[in-house]
């Protein structure tokens, strides 16, 4: 296991680029704690493969150092980091057994016929493929494929880090659910650092210790899944964690209150608020609740979700969409309606970025 530091890292594919919009990263210093379990969470073109790649040493950082354990690595090869990768699509041998799929990357690196015999089992425990140790690879489906993919990617001991990405696309959704879960014991169990790259919060939120949310070349915000949930440290990360995730709505805000559509909420903290900047408040629909015309900030109701439990209102604010819960006792709500937020439970924003109160 490793401690994985990256040091100014920033990478664009263009040589000498100089402006930000040349870079698929930009310049970024964060640090991969031994042991830890970490989402690289963000949508599609964000960066994620880019970072991942420079990590695993498929690609050359053009600014910046990658440190494993204090030493320089950024020039080295994948095969001198001792890492271990799953990718999103299976990569067994088809001609050989599950046992020798799993014990390849053990042999292929030396280890004696009883150890290897162990800690293949061990594994083939873990991820209950115990049962099909014998058989030949060819013959089983893409979800057992995967999960030898894994096992692969999880039995040696010795491995800095342990890179997995995207590797639950291509399983079936049930299977994908017990994998998921699984993933995180065998993290318990084993260990080691892993840092694993997806697109889908759900995958991110169960599995890590700590989420790195990328948008657009940047690390938005690193932090433990509640955190991202309550204190979105950037309006994309409120966004787009969360289902629906959290509205964002221009207001002004000065001192203790905020100002929006001709209503104003005082708040329990007072912000400082920089000039110049575009203030935005966000809110979570959790704490946001429909009301009758009159009462809160005016809205107008674009629909009602009935969803089993409680029903969601998806509403206008000016021409903002809003996304908030409908109390129980409240039915026959026309078009026009009123918000009311939760004051303790409302951030502040000032181009893009959170605000901390005074
Ligand atoms: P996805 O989830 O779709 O794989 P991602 O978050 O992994 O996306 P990257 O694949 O790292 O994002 O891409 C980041 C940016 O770099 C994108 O704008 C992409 O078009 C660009 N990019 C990626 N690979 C190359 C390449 N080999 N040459 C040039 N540009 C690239």
């Amino acid at each position: 296991m490793a401690r994985i530091e990256l040091s100014d890292l920033a990478h664009s594919y263009r040589r000498g680029a100089s402006a930000p919009g040349d870079f698929a990263l930009k310049p970024m210093t964060l640090t991969w704690r031994q042991g830890g379990a970490y989402a690289l969470l963000g949508p599609s073109g964000c960066g994620k493969t880019t970072l991942l790649n420079i990590i695993s040493g498929l690609l050359v950082p053009s600014h910046g150092r990658v440190l494993f354990d204090g030493r320089d690595v950024a020039h080295l090869p994948t095969e001198e980091r001792n890492i271990a990768q799953v990718f999103q699509f299976p990569v067994v041998y088809d001609t050989m057994t599950v046992y020798e799929n799993l014990a390849f990357p053990l042999r292929n690196r030396g280890m004696e016929a009883r150890a290897v015999d162990g800690r293949v089992r061990e594994i083939a425990t873990l991820l209950e493929l115990t049962g099909e140790l014998d058989r030949k690879a060819r013959g089983l489906t893409a979800d057992a494929k995967q999960k030898i993919s894994l096992g692969r990617g999880l039995v040696r001991p010795d491995v800095a880090a342990i890179l997995f990405d995207e590797p639950l696309t291509v399983i079936d959704p049930q299977l994908k659910w017990e994998l998921r879960s699984k993933l995180k014991a065998l993290h318990r169990a084993l260990d080691v650092t892993m840092i694993y790259v997806t697109h889908d919060q759900t995958e991110a939120l169960t599995f890590a210790d700590t989420v790195v949310v990328m948008h657009d070349g940047r690390v938005v915000q690193t932090g433990r899944p509640d955190e991202l949930f309550e204190k979105p440290a950037h309006t994309f990360v409120g966004y787009f964690i969360g289902s629906p995730g959290m509205n964002v709505i221009p207001a002004s805000v000065a001192g203790n209150r905020v100002h929006v559509a001709g209503a104003t909420i005082e708040l329990p903290q007072s912000y400082d608020i920089p000039s110049g900047k575009r203030i935005e408040i966000g809110v979570r629909p959790e704490f946001a609740t429909l009301a009758r015309a009159g009462e809160g900030v005016p809205v107008t109701v674009e629909r009602i979700d009935d969803l089993g439990r409680s029903r969601l209102a998806r509403l206008r604010l000016q021409e903002h969409p809003v996304a908030a819960g409908v109390p129980d006792g409240l039915s026959d709500i026309g078009e026009t309606a009123g918000l009311i937020l939760q004051p303790d439970h409302i951030h502040v924003y000032a181009d893009g970025e959170r605000i901390e109160p005074v």
